[in-house]
Parts: structure tokens; C-alpha cells; sequence
């Protein structure tokens, strides 16, 4: 590992302070003030359209993340004003042995966005979307997914899988997969990126896609940032539907419900499919919901030609009966559906995560569990994990996801998922109050006994959340693809600097 540079020792508090050279022995960043005449002991930072922060906000502020259970200041954070700005300081930081990590809008749960001492790159400046093609779009890597179908809706034009929640950058979901209830039909977000350009461990900045330098681009998508820091996507667009129409179900028996998202996931009417367990009035988990859209017919656009990929969707309601008509959801309870506009339907999360930053519990500690289950053991699995945290209060704002992911519809070699035609995610996110530090430590010994569990039935984790991993995890998360991505990582990281964060060719 990369000695790390100590944090530059005169911090300012509040006002930001600019870095113009690095002490290479003393290993401590400095301002303009501090250096003084001109120093031939120091390396001077290389232009910049943006600027190197050391002020002691700044650098709090990339020493945390949503998780709010890590906190690693860096010596220094980037301002990106350019993609040049990134190839420089990736350079220089090569030439000092400092470690770089990439960051969007730092939503990452458990550091994995940090790096203790080094340098942050912070992405969100490369926010630039379009100009909107006829299938596709190129986008920064700093983009938000809200802004990018914003824009592209405008062309009635939408890329085809989101995350629940809207405001993550484009960047930090490729790096790990991006899921979402369209993964049954369209793969991850990472299985609709046509090409990318990034800026390597080396410093080099490269286009890559499925036929150029395709080892670079199989090792960024999904690959933790490991490889190369994402500057900007070319992402794939399908039409858009102008509404949506959202069914629930609730279901009072856990292999049903299954069984039924299992039969949605695999064909049918429903573009999306989720679903939630819920905890009774005794705290067990006895009651499920599974949440079922079906897109209704294209917007109006600008002279796109119809979709084939939406096609199916069109004219639904009559399959819509006969899909439902299939289920075992209980009779007893209503099947509510209700027609959404299309963007506030991908944007339904909204309203909620404000009246939780109202209330304060944003920045409450989340230690979160991601799992991927085997999809032939998911009701024994799911059933022993819920039993497991059953009685806990997952806190405010707090749920417990399980929907179905169909295996052939993911291609890209790192977003690691069990070797079954439909395997389930499961995610447990926890919003636990940061005053008690010893229940969050328990909670993530417990998510690291969930993923063992989990794995030794051959299930995965989504590395989103807060899972302590070793090295010998992470070989073992890779399984075959382990050799290709390590090589990668020699090729074009050669010095092991970027995402340190991630522990996953570090300690
Ligand atoms: C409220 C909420 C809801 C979520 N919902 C979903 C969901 O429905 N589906 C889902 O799949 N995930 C979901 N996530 C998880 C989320 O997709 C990941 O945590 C994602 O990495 C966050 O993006 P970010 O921009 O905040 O990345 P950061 O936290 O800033 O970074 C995460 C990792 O990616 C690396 N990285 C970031 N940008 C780049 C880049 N440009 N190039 C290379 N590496 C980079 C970082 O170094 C770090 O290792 C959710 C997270 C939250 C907090």
C-alpha cells in the first residue's frame, strides 16, 4: 500500500484553502501562504482549471458518507474543473505514491468513496449531459440520474434501468451496477453503457467500450472504481412512457410471494418488479408486498422511431389481468394500483428522503445489507434473515427489499450475482442513531454473519453497504473472474492507488 501523505498541518476551518505544492518528506500538502518563496525540496501542483482543497470542511466532508459509520479525511480534495484536472493529479499522485479515490455524490455506506490521507477526486463538477441522441446519450460521470432523464425525457427518450433512489451520480452507480426493479428486463444500469471514457491509475486518459481496449471497459463497469476513475457514459436510451401504471400486492406467505416474483420476473406485463417484507406488530416478518409497474405506451417524441424494447409494454392492460390473474397474492387484502406519471413514478422517493432530512435522520448512521440470494434457496435464506433481525427496529425511513434479478439479462463480468436463472436481492437498510456507536458495530458484525450465511449458500453481496470484507472475501466474491479483474487492476493501476476504500486488493 501507498504511504499516505499526513494531513497538512496548519488546517484552515471554514474558508477554503488551496494547495500549491506537496512536501514529498514531510508527506504534507501546502497553501500558497505556507510555501512561501520558491522551494526546490517541493513538487508543485501542476495547473488546474478547478482547485485542490485542504481546508478542514472539505476535507471532513469527503472523510464521511451516507453510511456515517467510516470516517477517513483525505489530505486533499479535487475540485475537478476538467477531465485534464484528473489526469494531472492522478499523475502527480502517481509520481508522490499517494492514493486517489473517486467521488460522486458519496452515498457509498462504508468508506468504500474514502481514502485516508489522499487525494479525493470529486466527480460532481462533470455534470455535463447530451447533446440527446437517437438512442443514446453521453453523459459526465458527475451527472445525477434525476438530471440525465430529465433531459433526456425531453426527447421522450429515458435510459431503461434506475436505482430507487434518483440522486446518485452516474459515475458511482457504474462502479457498482446499478439495480433496480427494470433489471428484470434491461440487465443492471452497467449492462446499458455503450461506451465510457476514464482516466486510468496511470494517469492516461482512455475511451473504451465493448470492441476498444474491451478488458478496460469490462474492469470499470461494476468494478469499485479500481481500475480507473469514470469521466463521462455513453448510456443506451429506449422510449420513454409518458405514465405508468403501479400495482401492489400483499401476500401473508414468504415462498408465494417468491414464487410469484419469480413468474413476474421471468415474463410478463410488469417492466418493473420489487418487493418489501414487513414486520408485524411482534416484529416478525409475515407480510409481503411485491410492487409490479407496467409502462403504458410511449410519449410523444421527436421523430424517434417506436421501440421494439417497449413494445411489449403497449396496450398492457389486457395481459396486466391476466398476469394478475395468475397470482397468489391474498385475496383478503386490496391490490392497489394507481397511474403515475412516469418521472414521478422513477422519482417516488423523493418526497420521502426530504421529510427525513427534515427530520434530521439523513445523517443518522446506515449499515446497510445488500445480499444476492440463490434464487433456488432465496425462502430458506430470506426466512433465516428476517427471522435474524426480526424484532429490531430498522429505523426511521428503514426497509427490508426483496425482489427478483433474471441472470440472463446481466452481462457484465463483475457485478458478481449466483449462478441461477433468478437469483433475489435482499437489502436491509438500516438508519440507526449515530449516538450509539455499539449498536452500529453490531449491526455490521451481523451484516458480516448475514453475508457469510448468504455466501456459503453460493449467494454474493452487493457491495453497496456496510459488510467488513477481507481480500480473501473479495477473491472469493469474484470467483472466476477474480484473475481478469487482478490483472486489470496490475494494467492499469499499476501502483494500487485508486479506491482503497473498496479493501479489495489492499489490507
Ligand atoms: C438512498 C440510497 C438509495 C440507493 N438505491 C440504490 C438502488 O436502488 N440500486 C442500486 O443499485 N444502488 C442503490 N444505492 C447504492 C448506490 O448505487 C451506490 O452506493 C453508489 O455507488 C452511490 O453513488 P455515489 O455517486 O454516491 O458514489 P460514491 O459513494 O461517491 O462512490 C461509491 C464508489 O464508487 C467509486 N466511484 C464514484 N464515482 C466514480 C467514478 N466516476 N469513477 C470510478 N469510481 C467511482 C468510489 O470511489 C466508491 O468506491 C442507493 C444508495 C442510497 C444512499
Amino acid at each position: 500500500m501507498a504511504e499516505q501523505p499526513e494531513r497538512t498541518t496548519e488546517l484552515g476551518t471554514g474558508a477554503a484553502r488551496a494547495a500549491v505544492a506537496f512536501d514529498p518528506l514531510a508527506r504534507v500538502w501546502l497553501t500558497e501562504a505556507e510555501v512561501g518563496s520558491s522551494r526546490p525540496d517541493l513538487a508543485y501542483v501542476p495547473r488546474l482549471d478547478g482547485s485542490l482543497r485542504v481546508d478542514l470542511g472539505s476535507l471532513a466532508d469527503d472523510g464521511d458518507d451516507f453510511g456515517h459509520i467510516v470516517h477517513h479525511p483525505p489530505g486533499s480534495v479535487l475540485r475537478t474543473g476538467s477531465v485534464d484536472d484528473i489526469a494531472a493529479m492522478i499523475r502527480f499522485c502517481d509520481a508522490h505514491h499517494i492514493e486517489v479515490a473517486a467521488r460522486g455524490q458519496g452515498h457509498a455506506t462504508f468508506g468504500q468513496a474514502q481514502v485516508a490521507g489522499g487525494l479525493v477526486i470529486e466527480t460532481e463538477p462533470l455534470s455535463r449531459i447530451g447533446p440527446v441522441g437517437e438512442r443514446e446519450v453521453t453523459v459526465g460521470a458527475g451527472a445525477v440520474w434525476s438530471a440525465v432523464v430529465k433531459e433526456t425525457l425531453r426527447h421522450g427518450l429515458t435510459p431503461p434501468v434506475f436505482t430507487d433512489y434518483l440522486e446518485l451520480s452516474v459515475g458511482g452507480t457504474l462502479s457498482v451496477g446499478g439495480l433496480g426493479g427494470q433489471a428484470r428486463l434491461f440487465g443492471a444500469q452497467v449492462d446499458n453503457v455503450i461506451a465510457l471514457e476514464v482516466v486510468t491509475g496511470a494517469g492516461e486518459v482512455v475511451s473504451c467500450s465493448p470492441t476498444r481496449r474491451p478488458d478496460l471497459f469490462r474492469a470499470v463497469l461494476a468494478g469499485l472504481g479500481q481500475c480507473a476513475v469514470i469521466v463521462s457514459a455513453t448510456l443506451r436510451l429506449i422510449s420513454a412512457p409518458a405514465t405508468v401504471r403501479r400495482y401492489q400486492l400483499s401476500y401473508s406467505d414468504l415462498e408465494t410471494f417468491l414464487d410469484d416474483q419469480r413468474r413476474l420476473a421471468e415474463t410478463g406485463p410488469f417492466t418493473y418488479v420489487e418487493g418489501t417484507a414487513e414486520q408485524d406488530e411482534n416484529g416478525a416478518y409475515t407480510s409481503f408486498v411485491i410492487e409490479a409497474v407496467a409502462y403504458g405506451p410511449p410519449a410523444g417524441s421527436t421523430g424517434t422511431v417506436p421501440d421494439e424494447d417497449v413494445a411489449e409494454a403497449e396496450d398492457v392492460a389486457e395481459d396486466v389481468a391476466e398476469a394478475l390473474r395468475g397470482l397468489g397474492y391474498d385475496g383478503s387484502g386490496p391490490i392497489v394500483a394507481e397511474a403515475l406519471g412516469y418521472f414521478d413514478f422513477l422519482n417516488r422517493l423523493a418526497s420521502g428522503v426530504a421529510d427525513l432530512k427534515n427530520a434530521g435522520y439523513w445523517t443518522w448512521a446506515h449499515p446497510w445489507l445488500n445480499l444476492v440470494l440463490p434464487g433456488d434457496r432465496a425462502a430458506e435464506l430470506a426466512r433465516t434473515l428476517l427471522d435474524g433481525i426480526a424484532g429490531q427496529d430498522v429505523g426511521p425511513g428503514g426497509v427490508v427489499l426483496l425482489y427478483p434479478l433474471v441472470r440472463r439479462r446481466l452481462h457484465t463480468p463483475l457485478l458478481r450475482v449466483p449462478d441461477d436463472p433468478v437469483p433475489s436481492l435482499m437489502a436491509v437498510l438500516w438508519t440507526l442513531d449515530p449516538a450509539d456507536p455499539a449498536a452500529i458495530s453490531a449491526r455490521t458484525a451481523a451484516n458480516r454473519a448475514a453475508f457469510e450465511t448468504v455466501r456459503a449458500a453460493g449467494g454474493t453481496q452487493y457491495p453497496v453497504g456496510a459488510v467488513p470484507m477481507t481480500a480473501a472475501d473479495w477473491r472469493g466474491q469474484y470467483g472466476k473472474e477474480w484473475e481478469e479483474f487482478a490483472a486489470a487492476k496490475r494494467r492499469y493501476d499499476p501502483h494500487g492507488l485508486l479506491a482503497p476504500g473498496q479493501h479489495i486488493f489492499t489490507a
